[in-house]
Order: structure tokens, then C-alpha cells, then sequence
């Protein structure tokens, strides 16, 4: 079957056959992928500046956002049928399990060294097909099929803003989100959809179709960051010193989650944390839970808004989408078959 991934000799990124996965076996579930959605991820792979193969090969097969039919169910499988449509969570379990994986959280893994499909150390869902297990699947609504490869970057932001809506006290009002990025947009989405008021402010002219989409969502798009206090600030935006804007910005009581930030060198205003009871912290991937809100809010956002999220590409156009500069629109996603 025809897979892309990096190979590790040429350090290209290639399509490859490689070949179909087995008959599920246990508790095993073989999946028809659909669609792959692309990131940043996919682009610092490409540029061998993250991840690594599988253990003693030199290929890995990227792809880790993906929307995916169910084909075939091993005898051990309890909930999913054939015809069950799926998006796999990323993040496998370390051996033997640290405290967090023990309880069935590996996206608190403690491991130093982590296994994720698409990225460290596991093929990803980049190619036709792909076996996982039942636990490591989230159900997708049928409803929901033409909107669900964005089922894997929401579920990250809903990972993020519940725990922020968790350690706010009461009386959480206002949101700013840096960066217009799928994730930056999901999370403002996200956060509407809680009730609070939500600023966008990314480096995009006003006039961009991302600030553009940003404003049909009904968030107000801001290309200054003018002085204005948030109850909860998301950076989504990759960049150290924007991350570094965003806590300048944060309301006393404020909680800032930090999602996409590179190393930066700056000041950290300490005192002023301590003073107005501000907390910063970081987030990663997701738990179960946030896969099965992002079903919920998926159901619930503005489809119009869903669909223009989403670009759609050819299997094999990786050139445009990973090697080529970033796109006008959001989620750039391939379709593996329609
Ligand atoms: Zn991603
Ligand atoms: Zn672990």
C-alpha cells in the first residue's frame, strides 16, 4: 500500500509501498484511513529537526491527525463495529507504565523518551491502512465524518482549556488567543462556546482569510496587541516572544496556557504573578476525555465556520502541503479516498 514518510537515508520525505498491516489480532482494530490533517509537527519532521523511526528502521511513516474507517475487528474487540468511523489518539503507554500512563494518561507521560504515532518512534496514519487498538481509538459520530480530522488538534485544545476554566477562579469573562492557526481558531471556537468573550491577535493582515474566518466566527480579530487584560490567554502561535507579549496580557487571577511557544529569552514578570495570583503553564496532547469533548463541540460549532477550516488535497501532493511555505487557509488535509 502507498504510504508517506520520511526516509531516515535519504532524509527525504518520499511515497513509499510499504506493506498492509495484518489481519487484526485481540484486541485490534484494522482502520481504512481516510483523511490526514498536516501541522507544524508535520513540517519540523520533515525538516528532520523532530522524531525518529521505529526501533532498527529507517523509514517512519508520518501522519498523526487522521480520520479513519473501521474495516475489520479483532475477536477481543468490545465497542467498535465495522463501518465505525474513528480518530486515533497519538500517544501510546511506556513500559513498564509510570504513574500517569497507569491510570490511563499518557499525555502526562513521565517517560524521558515518548512513543507517538506520526512522530516518535511509531508509523503514523500517512498510508491506506493502519492497525491500532480499540483503547487507543475515539468514536467519531457519523454526522460528524466531513468535519473530524480535526478531531486530534481540537482534542489538544480542549485539553487546554478545560484545565484553564479548572484552575481560574470564578469569574472568568474574557479570552485572547495568539495565533490563527487551526489551533489558535479551535480554541477560540472553544472557548465561545464556554460563554466567554474571545479576542484573536495574530501576525495576519486584517485582511487574510484566517482573520477573515476569525471574524465570520464572531471573535474580534486584533493585529495590535493593544492593552487589554484577558481572563485566559492561549498562545497557539509558536513563537517565544509572543508567548512572552501574551503574559503581559493577562488579567490578575488570569491563567495563560503556553501551546506552541519555541525557547524565547525575556523578562518573566515573577512579582506581578505573585501579586495578582497569575498562573502559566504548559499543555500536551490528550487525554481521553478531551477526544470525547471534541466530539461534543464538534457537533456544536458552526459547520459553515468547520468547512472553512479545512483545505482538501490529493494523497500524494505533501510538496504543497508539508514542504511548501504555509497556506492561505487552516487544516490542510489529505484524502487518502472519497
Ligand atoms: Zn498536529
Ligand atoms: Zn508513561
Amino acid at each position: 500500500m502507498r504510504a508517506v514518510g520520511l526516509d531516515y537515508r535519504e532524509r527525504r520525505l518520499i511515497t513509499r509501498d510499504v506493506a498492509e498491516p495484518e489481519s487484526p489480532a485481540g484486541s485490534q482494530v484494522l482502520l481504512r484511513v481516510r483523511e490526514i490533517g498536516v501541522c507544524g509537527t508535520d513540517r519540523e519532521l520533515a525538516g528532520f529537526r523532530l522524531g525518529f523511526p521505529p526501533e532498527g528502521a529507517d523509514f517512519l511513516v508520518i501522519g498523526h491527525e487522521a480520520l479513519a474507517q473501521v474495516v475489520e475487528t479483532g475477536p477481543a474487540v468490545k465497542h467498535l463495529r465495522p463501518g465505525d468511523w474513528v480518530a486515533p489518539m497519538i500517544r501510546r503507554p511506556c513500559h513498564p507504565p509510570c504513574p500517569s500512563c497507569a491510570r490511563g494518561r499518557p499525555d502526562l507521560c513521565f517517560a524521558p523518551v515518548l512513543k507517538e504515532r506520526g512522530i516518535f518512534g511509531l508509523d503514523g496514519y500517512f498510508a491506506e491502512y493502519a492497525v491500532d487498538e480499540e483503547a487507543d481509538l475515539a468514536r467519531v459520530p457519523e454526522e460528524l465524518v466531513d468535519y473530524a480530522v480535526l478531531m486530534e488538534p481540537l482534542s489538544v485544545v480542549e485539553k487546554a482549556v478545560a484545565t484553564a476554566l479548572r484552575v481560574h477562579e470564578p469569574g472568568c469573562e474574557t479570552a485572547l488567543v495568539l495565533g490563527a492557526g487551526p489551533i489558535g481558531l479551535l480554541s477560540a471556537l472553544a472557548l465561545q462556546a464556554r460563554g466567554l468573550r474571545v479576542w484573536l491577535h495574530s501576525a495576519e493582515p486584517a485582511g487574510h482569510p484566517r482573520a477573515q474566518l476569525a471574524r465570520a466566527a464572531g471573535v474580534e480579530y486584533l493585529t495590535v496587541l493593544a492593552e487589554r487584560l484577558a481572563d485566559v490567554v492561549i498562545e497557539a502561535t509558536g513563537s517565544g516572544d509572543a508567548a512572552l507579549a501574551g503574559l503581559r496580557c493577562l488579567a490578575p487571577l488570569g491563567v495563560m496556557v503556553v501551546l506552541g511557544a519555541d525557547n524565547a529569552y525575556g523578562e518573566i514578570p515573577f512579582r506581578d504573578l505573585i501579586v495578582h495570583n497569575r498562573t502559566v503553564f504548559g499543555s500536551v496532547n490528550a487525554s481521553p476525555k478531551a477526544f470525547v469533548n471534541a466530539a461534543s463541540d464538534l457537533g456544536h460549532f458552526d459547520k459553515e465556520i468547520l468547512g472553512r477550516l479545512i483545505h482538501r488535497l490529493p494523497f500524494g501532493s505533501f510538496h504543497e502541503s508539508i514542504l511548501g511555505p504555509p497556506g492561505r487557509y487552516s487544516k490542510l488535509t489529505h484524502v487518502i479516498w472519497d
